[in-house]
């Protein structure tokens, strides 16, 4: 069974497409609505008594999330997210954190949530992900996810937590901060040197590449025309999503199946980017998924 932990927020969006205020986001929630579409998906996030009921609605909406590990914390704020777009939309800028209840005790971790064997680790104080990462015994593999802020705050908290788990997900240029090279193979080689497995690093509209103990594999994202980007907010972590439940699906953690699964992450990113929040996925269905992924396969053929 899959499970994703991580941050349920508020977010307020800029981009060169229009605004969004008060949109549903947060790494966990972009994870689970797109890794509920091909798997199971248990979630485990923090929220305050400010969640809006309509974003409950939202993710409530995705049929196959459990719902049992989100916690509404007495006397909390939720979680908020600011950030700005450029007009390259793969450069973007936070504006404003207001960390409100990740600053309190992490959630419990419900015990029927406990024997999961695929866990990912969505974006959020690396403490509080090693905190989480402990209270899966039964783990098959353990794959996380990081950013900028923590490079910079939590940085020897981030280095503990990668001699622990298998994978980790990020995007270039937190790959260059994190090991301070530009070459993305080298920096994939760097972060292995750091505990993990492989590292796949993800490079907005140019696709992802895996370096892998047993190898380096490439993805090409899948090409979106200009109206097609809205707001790529949540894109990594609908990546992360669809890569881990194609993993949970194949019950598979070889080389083979995380190349394939890299896939999977770029058609469930490709719904997001299409709309503020979580809509893009929200649409998203299993005939479009699989016209969507049918229609990248041709495009990629290489022969
Ligand atoms: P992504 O675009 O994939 O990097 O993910 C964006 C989502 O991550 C937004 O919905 C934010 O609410 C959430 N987020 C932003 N900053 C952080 C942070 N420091 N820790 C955890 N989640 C965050």
């Amino acid at each position: 069974m899959l499970i994703v932990t991580g941050t349920i927020g508020v977010d307020t969006i800029h981009a060169p497409t229009g605004s969004a205020e008060g949109v549903m986001g947060g790494s966990a929630a972009y994870f689970a609505a797109a890794a509920s579409h091909l798997a199971p998906t248990r979630l485990v996030g923090l929220v305050g008594e400010d969640w809006p009921q309509e974003h409950r609605d939202v993710l409530q909406s995705f049929d196959g999330i459990d719902f049992d590990g989100v916690e509404v914390r007495a006397g909390g704020a939720t979680f908020k997210w600011g950030g700005r777009y450029f007009d390259d939309m793969n450069q973007r800028e936070t504006l404003f954190t207001e960390l409100g209840v990740l600053q309190d005790t992490p959630p419990t971790v419900p015990e029927g949530f406990r024997d999961s064997r695929y866990v990912f680790l969505a974006n959020s104080h690396p403490a509080v992900q090693a905190n989480l990462l402990a209270q899966f015994p039964d783990r098959a593999i353990a794959v996380c996810d990081t950013m900028d802020l923590w490079i910079n705050i939590a940085q020897d908290d981030l280095i503990a937590l990668l001699k622990q788990v298998d994978g980790v997900v990020l995007n270039d240029q937190e790959a260059m901060q994190l090991v301070e090279t530009r070459n993305v193979v080298d920096a994939g080689r760097k972060i292995l040197e750091l505990g993990p497995t492989f590292a796949v690093i993800k490079k907005g509209e140019h696709g992802a590449v895996l370096v892998h103990r047993d190898g380096v594999a490439v993805v090409p994202a899948f090409p979106a025309d200009h109206a097609s980007v809205v707001d790529p907010t949540g894109a990594g972590d609908s990546f992360g999503g669809g890569m881990m439940a194609h993993l949970a699906r194949l019950d598979r953690t070889d080389f083979e199946a995380i190349q394939e699964s890299l896939a999977w992450g770029t058609i469930m990113a490709s719904f997001t980017i299409g709309s503020f929040g979580l809509t893009g996925l929200q649409e998203a269905d299993e005939t479009r998924i699989q016209e969507r992924m049918d229609r990248y396969r041709s495009m990629a053929r290489i022969g």
